[in-house]
């Protein structure tokens, strides 16, 4: 067999595979056609990867993508350049009644792969906070179950589950009751999972957003700095994100430009409250800072001391099985061709989170090379992190 592309000689780490230690891997049409301590069959293309990590294309849960559509997106194949991200999971931009568009990006103008969360309200996050401060789930006649359901069921390769932002600024006097319909949508859509946002103002209440997730759903915002942050005033776990996590509720970080905080983060690891999912949020407000993309995000997880392979599954096996995708995700044979090359660069770097604070660290994840489809698709970029000083 002549494969399409082989790297040798990288370290491997796929822990959806348990592997962790050198190997070569090889792509034939855009799939993982073998992993082994050695590989001698021939590849139209060869690629040394010794001294570098390769890792299943990062998967970034919790982005805004819909780049062209909503004021909000970005371009996700800069963002897999920067970070080796291959798979892009917008989460909310598009609603029914514009999904379609997301689709067409897909197909006319984006490499990376794109899945969504479709937002329960039907034009998904067409304002911004700033320029049109309206939430997009605050009017009743804008959440229409029966479409959100014919959504999924029209694109089930794209669209992942549901979104809904519950918060004062995005539900507004609706409070949670959105929260129960996105869960109605999904129990008629086959239990596809609820993606819910933790508002950063009260009402509603933690509480009344955790209590009702099921088991496989899934809160962004989990190190929340904002009022309605995971801590009691004592510094402990409130008993909503504990039992959440024990009913198998999905904690995603979603950092985005004021959902993560150092501090919140720091006591909740040392209460042994580790992500299940590292995800950005990505959008206008934080691509340039202080989120960027799911690598820099990964890199404050690693310098906040979580190991690099609970990283790595963070942001590959983890938010793979939340979207019940088994095809990404890893480097099993048979999986998307999809792969980045790491490398962790030392060197003093300050990290900062989404209210200001600040992180001294000595290292950082850079990527310095992509595979997509099974083909080598990128050097990767140079680090263009602007808050590093
Ligand atoms: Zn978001």
């Amino acid at each position: 067999m002549t494969y399409d592309l082989l790297l040798k000689g990288g370290h491997v780490i796929d822990p959806a595979s348990g592997r962790d230690g050198p190997a070569d891997v090889a792509f034939k049409a855009g799939k993982v056609a073998a992993v082994a301590d050695k590989i001698s069959e021939p590849a139209k293309e060869t690629r040394s990867a010794e001294g570098f990590y390769v890792v299943p294309g990062l998967i970034d849960l919790h982005t805004h993508v819909y780049w062209g559509g909503t004021i909000y997106g970005v371009d996700p194949d800069k963002l897999g350049h920067a970070s080796g991200m291959t798979t892009a999971v917008d989460a909310g931009s598009a609603g029914a009644g514009n999904f379609r568009g997301l689709v067409d990006l897909q197909q006319s103008r984006t490499q990376v792969r794109l899945l969504a969360f479709v937002n329960l309200s039907y034009p998904g996050i067409y304002t911004d906070l700033r320029a049109v401060n309206v939430g997009e789930a605050e009017e009743i006649r804008h959440l229409n179950v029966p479409h959100v359901v014919k959504t999924l069921k029209t694109w089930p390769e794209k669209a992942v589950g549901i979104k809904i932002r519950v918060g004062r600024s995005t539900t507004g006097a609706l409070g949670a009751m959105p929260l129960h319909l996105a869960i109605n949508a999904s129990e008629q859509a086959g239990n596809a999972p609820v993606m819910v946002h933790i508002g950063a103002d009260m009402p509603p209440r933690l509480e009344d957003i955790l209590d009702p997730l099921r088991r496989g759903d899934i809160v962004t915002h989990c190190y929340t700095p904002k009022m309605n942050k995971p801590l009691t005033t004592k510094g402990q776990l409130r008993d909503c994100m504990v039992a959440g996590r024990e009913r198998g509720v999905i904690m995603d970080v979603g950092h985005g430009a004021g959902s993560f905080g150092f501090d919140v983060c720091r006591t909740m690891l040392e209460l042994g409250f580790a992500p299940d999912v590292i995800s950005s949020d990505v959008h206008l407000y934080s691509a340039d800072g202080p989120a960027y993309d799911v690598l820099v995000t990964m890199s404050k997880f690693l310098c906040l001391g979580l190991p690099l392979v609970e990283v790595i599954r963070a942001a590959t096996a983890a938010p793979a099985a939340a979207m019940k995708r088994s095809d990404i995700g890893s480097l099993k044979v048979g999986s998307a061709g999809d792969a980045a090359l790491l490398k962790i660069r030392k060197g003093p770097v300050v990290y900062v989170d989404a209210i200001g604070g600040e992180m001294k660290a000595d290292q950082r994840l850079v990527p310095r090379g992509v595979v997509l489809h099974g083909k080598w698709w990128s050097d990767g970029m140079p680090p263009t992190l602007k808050g590093g000083k």
